[in-house]
């Protein structure tokens, strides 16, 4: 059976890299009817907060990527790890050490000056000390050989174990190290397949090490590159990017993130688009790009604009009516939103512009503005004449309906001899303001009679 597991630190919001990550892991788990677990790396005190925590919980939420099994969090389990320090240390495979910091840096000097990586020289492997103030225990390395791990995206990666050296596995103050922790961790959980950033690449290395000591079976790891910028530069605000809430805040749709982060470092054939079943039906491991890829905000809104456009209309305004309430314009119905939905929803790449292009048809006529270029060249003379003599064409139609008003437009233009185009643009400027909207017939019979003529009326002076 798979077994991933996602595990941030909570030391900031879930960004995209991480929840890239936290999708590549979900859907490999989902994939093959395995298992995903959430594990809180919370060591570093100073900068863990359970803000993050929290926000990184309700990140993945919004993002669909549900776990199994109760959260874990790394500060409650250092018993668990010292278990396993105390195995090592009784099946030999770690040592107590008295060396001080101090002397540990200049055997570290010693080996720079040689030329050599600089390591810790092994000098308490043989001396046999035990637990005592101000010591910590080492794992003890293999002399000579290698750690060969066949990675699931670089392919096969060997390290040559001089270029590691015995690594502290518990700290003189009775804390376990990172590696230590994550081997007894990944171990505990079950944990097949560990799908990480590849900036902890060098940590498979030591952590294999620690499995092999401990006799246990290693996962297969797989390391993903970086985002970039799309300057390939690394990849920050300045680029667009931010944090999974933001997009959240901004009307992004979770499965057209989720789409797009995934394509963003694997591949499905020449595939872009893809339902969220599609994904787990296709993203096995395989594919995996060991090239970094460039994040383009641009591909990211085309995407978002696919699923608004794909979705249910109803599903589609039941998450438009928050950005709606947030832009100031009021608690609709979902019996008004799907209309304004359905006018819109082909001009606009987010939820959040899609609700701002309701604005002009939900405040009333009195307080509608128009833009000054647009009335100036269509509330002419010759327009307000036309807007007049639609008031009462509009004031017969009865029932008020999209039918019955393009009916009345059309039988207005033909009987007076006249271009739709000399009609159109003044009265799309009366009901919406300016030269932009939807189609105007649906307009009107979205405001309603009473709305629409008020709006003729105040534009024809
Ligand atoms: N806590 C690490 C991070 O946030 C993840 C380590 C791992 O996946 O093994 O980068």
């Amino acid at each position: 059976q798979v077994v991933t597991r996602f595990a941030p630190s909570p030391t900031g919001h879930l960004h995209i890299g991480g929840a890239r990550t936290a999708i590549f892991c979900w859907l490999l788990a989902r994939h093959s009817g395995g298992r995903f677990h959430l594990r809180i790396e919370d060591t570093d005190l100073l900068r863990s907060k359970q803000e993050y925590t929290d926000s990184i919980l309700a990140s993945m939420r919004w993002l669909g990527l549900d776990w199994d099994g109760d959260l874990a969090y790394q500060t409650q389990r250092t018993d668990l790890y010292n278990t396993y320090v105390d195995k090592l240390l009784e099946n030999g495979h770690a040592y107590w050490c008295s060396c001080t910091p101090d002397e540990v840096e200049a055997m570290r000097e010693e080996a720079r000056q040689k030329g050599l990586k600089p390591r810790y020289n092994g000098c308490c492997r043989t001396r046999d000390l035990g637990p005592g103030e101000g010591r910590c225990v080492r794992l003890k390395a293999p002399l000579a050989g290698k750690v060969v791990f066949d990675d699931l995206v670089k392919g096969k990666i060997a390290v040559d174990v001089n270029e590691l050296d015995d690594m502290v596995i518990r700290r003189a103050d009775g804390m376990p190290t990172y590696n230590m922790a994550v081997v007894v961790d990944d171990h505990d959980m079950g944990i097949t397949h560990v799908i990480r950033g590849d900036d902890h690449v060098s940590n498979t290395p030591k952590q294999i090490l620690i499995y092999e000591a401990l006799g246990l079976p290693v996962p297969r790891f797989g390391h993903v590159p970086m985002i970039l910028g799309p300057d390939r530069q690394k990849l920050s605000k300045r680029h667009g990017a931010r944090a999974v809430i933001e997009y959240q805040q901004d009307g992004l749709l979770p499965q057209a993130l989720v789409n797009y982060l995934v394509r963003l470092g694997w591949s499905h054939g020449n595939q872009e688009l893809f339902t969220p079943e599609e994904l787990v039906e296709f993203f096995d491991g395989s594919n995996l790009n060991p090239a970094a890829a460039a994040f383009d905000p641009a591909k990211l809104e085309w995407c978002n604009a696919h699923f608004m456009r794909e979705m249910p209309l109803a599903e589609l305004a039941a998450l438009t009516a928050p950005f709606v309430e947030e832009a100031g314009l009021g608690v609709l119905t979902q019996e008004r939103l799907e209309p304004l939905c359905l006018m819109f929803r082909e001009r606009a790449n987010n939820l959040k512009a899609l609700a701002e292009s309701f604005r002009p048809l939900l405040v009333s006529a009195a307080d509608l503005e128009y833009a000054e270029k647009d009335a100036a060249k269509h509330l002419t003379d010759g327009g307000k004449a036309h807007l007049s003599a639609l008031v009462s064409v509009f004031a017969a139609c009865e029932p008020f309906t999209a039918e019955s008003i393009e009916a009345a437009l059309n039988a207005y233009v033909a009987d007076n001899g006249l271009k739709f185009k000399e009609v159109a643009p003044p009265l799309r400027t009366a009901l919406m303001g300016f030269m932009g909207g939807s189609h105007l017939n649906e307009i009107m019979a979205f405001l309603g009679k009473e709305e629409s003529l008020a709006r003729l009326e105040k534009a024809a002076g």
